[in-house]
């Protein structure tokens, strides 16, 4: 199988909460193994299904987030849901120059700094509900957030819908299973991509230069 070099590619996800990101996300760095998770860092608490180091790397103080950004060790952060979230730009640098792709669940704030820094680079989907009905009861169903605060996140749901328009991909999560198949049928496609092959050239110029009678 001739495999050739390419660069590697950021894949950002953005949703309103609950619109199934997190379950796609999760799911496709599970079964592919070219492509690997970002992990955020947040003065969220954690929830108790999570853990430290897998969904989030946790800082209890606002501070130490705070002196880590402004040291430029995230890439982009944001203030979301009352929270602060950021993505560390180590990870990323280093998976670019090795040529392996990296994917982002974040929100439209982060996207449109990524975005900003490395366009060419980037490929964004933005997952929408069914209907904000459908939104409401995933939220309750997950059982992790008080009232108060499932109510807060209805309401920035609103809000982060508002930036569709500035993502590459839009997919309505009806249905799981097909909005899965259409995110990995992206992720195939933006792979092939002629700009991000960047050992094409030397490929057809061999084709060329075989003389075949
Ligand atoms: P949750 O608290 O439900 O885990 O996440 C809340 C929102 O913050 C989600 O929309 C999620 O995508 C976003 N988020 C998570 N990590 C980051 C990050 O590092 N940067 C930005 N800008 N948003 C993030």
């Amino acid at each position: 199988m001739i495999e050739l070099k390419r660069r590697g590619l950021l894949l950002i996800l953005s949703s309103p909460s609950g619109a199934g990101k997190s379950t796609l996300t999760r799911n496709l760095v599970r079964e592919d193994r070219g492509i690997r998770l970002s992990i955020s860092v947040t003065t969220r608490h954690k929830r108790p299904s999570e853990i430290n180091g897998v969904h989030y790397n946790f800082m209890e103080n606002v501070a130490d987030f705070e002196e880590m950004r402004d040291r430029g060790e995230l890439l982009e952060w944001a203030h979301v849901h009352e929270n602060y979230y950021g993505t560390p730009r180590k990870p990323v640098e280093h998976a670019l120059t090795r040529g392996e792709d990296m994917m982002f669940d974040i929100d439209w704030q982060g996207t449109k700094q990524i975005v900003e820094k490395m366009r060419s680079d980037v490929v964004s989907v933005f997952i929408l509900p069914p209907s904000m009905e459908e939104l409401k009861a995933r939220l309750e169903r997950r059982a992790e957030d008080t009232p108060e605060v499932i109510a807060r996140r209805l309401r920035n749901a609103r809000e982060e819908i508002a930036q569709w328009a500035s993502y590459d991909y839009v997919l309505i999560n009806d249905d799981l299973d097909r909005t899965y198949g259409d995110l990995k049928a992206i992720l195939a496609a933006e792979r092939l991509r002629r700009e991000r092959q960047v050992e094409l050239g030397g490929f057809i110029d061999g084709l060329l230069a075989a003389s075949v009678k």
